[in-house]
């Protein structure tokens, strides 16, 4: 047994030899042959829609759906581990799915009954159902994820209360699944004069809404099997009963935020363990002053340095996997840490494999550069490096660092 197996459950391992098989079978042949769908597929052909009938039929999409409506709940080390499996496949794909395992459990934590009754059985039964959390706006998204507590770094999108409906207007960016989403979750401030962890609340806001429109698909150089997307609002009117959480969404997120960056974090390392497989075929394959690669003592060097990053990165994953689920104070804190470390050391062992493929990593027929675009889009998720960086010293210093505004 390898000591990334210890105190692994059977249902862990098992679990994990289920998503491989998948992502070796069909994820990764799905990627070589679509080299071509990736850039100039439009948005509706270029996501892989074939793909998420095969997850569907592994569970893959029900993940923190709640039981009785046919889901299933996890613990977040085996979410870790799933994760990492298909990220090594494709982190476009896996992005969309568990955004919408993030997004499940969030309306399982705040929708009224009746509104879970009707969102949770059509999401079951369509494959190709995805879901947005809609925050990012042309201003801005850091000031959000500090938060930066002050009235002036409010919303745009700004909601009012009218005869039994929420008036929303103003416009979003960014948005994951949000091109081809069927059901979004909306941040929106609805009280101006306070702080926007007073003043920001959630809605739910399904595809037909009147008010609502996509615009546009982003262009993205990374995970472009997700398709991300451009939102506006214009008098839209949501029922009064699709409030999610009032006022106090920033604060009252039921785990959003942890769930996100093991998701981020595992994803990432599955990239960086793909752009490694692939390095460790080539240098055993490439022939350059008179031997393999692999016999030149610094590339040797080099990939076993990749080999020890992936190895570190795993730990941790895992380590911070596990306080998750014993529910440990510092929990918070290191998923932080997780993200920022996972993050730039994914992108460091991309770009080491770039490298070691010569001109060849910089072809896009080759395909290894795919790994480091993919690896450089998780700088920028679920904030950025630097206001993890501030969020981590902040929890660790609160005295000498201090609240970054506000009270
Ligand atoms: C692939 C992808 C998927 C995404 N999916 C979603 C999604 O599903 N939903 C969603 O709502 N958003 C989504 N986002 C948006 C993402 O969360 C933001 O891009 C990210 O939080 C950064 O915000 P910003 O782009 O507005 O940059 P800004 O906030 O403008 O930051 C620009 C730069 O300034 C720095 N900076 C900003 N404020 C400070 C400060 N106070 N102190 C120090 N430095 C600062 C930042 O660190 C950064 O380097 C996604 C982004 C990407 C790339």
């Amino acid at each position: 047994m390898e000591a990334r197996d210890m105190d692994l459950t059977e249902d862990q391992i098992s679990m994990r030899r289920l998503v491989r098989k998948f992502v070796d079978e069909k994820v990764i042949p799905f990627v070589k042959e679509n080299r071509e769908r990736e850039w100039s597929a439009p948005p509706e052909k270029c996501w892989p829609k074939e793909l998420f009938f095969e997850a569907d039929k592994l569970g893959l999409r029900s993940l923190d759906v709640p039981e009785k409506y046919g889901g299933i709940s996890i613990d977040t080390l085996t979410t870790a581990i799933i994760v990492e499996e298909m990220g090594r496949g494709d982190p476009g794909l896996t992005n969309a799915l568990t955004n919408n395992r993030k997004l499940s459990a969030y309306l399982a934590r705040f929708a009224p009954e009746h509104i879970q009754d009707k969102w949770f059985p059509l999401y079951m039964e369509d494959p190709t159902f995805l879901m947005a959390n809609c925050n990012t706006e042309p201003r801005g998204a850091s000031d959000r994820a500090l938060p930066y507590n002050v009235p002036e770094a409010a919303l745009q999108t700004r909601a009012r209360y009218e005869d039994g409906y929420w008036i929303l207007n103003g416009r979003k960016q960014f948005i994951t699944n949000g091109y081809l989403g069927k059901l979004f979750f909306v941040y929106a401030n609805t009280n101006p004069n306070v702080g926007i962890a007073e003043g920001t609340s959630c809605f739910l806001v399904p595809r037909d809404t009147p008010g609502f429109k996509v615009e546009r698909a982003n262009e993205k150089v990374g995970r472009r099997f997700c398709i991300n997307g451009e939102m506006v609002f214009e008098d839209c009117r949501v029922p009064e009963d699709h409030l999610l959480v009032r006022d106090e969404a920033y604060r009252k997120r039921g785990g959003y935020g942890t769930k996100g960056k093991i998701a981020e974090s595992a994803q990432t390392l599955g990239v960086a363990q793909a752009a490694f497989d692939e390095t460790v075929t080539y240098v055993h394959e490439q022939f350059q002053g008179g031997r393999y690669i692999i016999h030149h003592q610094v590339v040797a060097a080099r990939l076993a340095r990749m080999a020890t990053k992936l190895g570190a990165m795993r730990a941790f994953l895992y380590r911070v996997a596990r306080a998750i689920d014993a529910g440990m104070t510092d929990s918070g804190k290191l998923c932080l840490m997780l993200k920022v470390f996972t993050s730039e050391t994914s992108f460091e062992v991309c770009k080491d494999a770039v490298e070691l493929h010569g001109g060849n990593g910089c072809m896009r027929e080759f395909g290894i550069e795919k790994h480091l675009r993919d690896a450089l889009v998780a700088l920028h998720t679920e904030g950025t490096i630097d206001i993890h960086l501030f969020k981590i010293i902040n929890s660790m210093f609160p005295e000498t660092i201090g609240s970054y505004a506000g009270s």
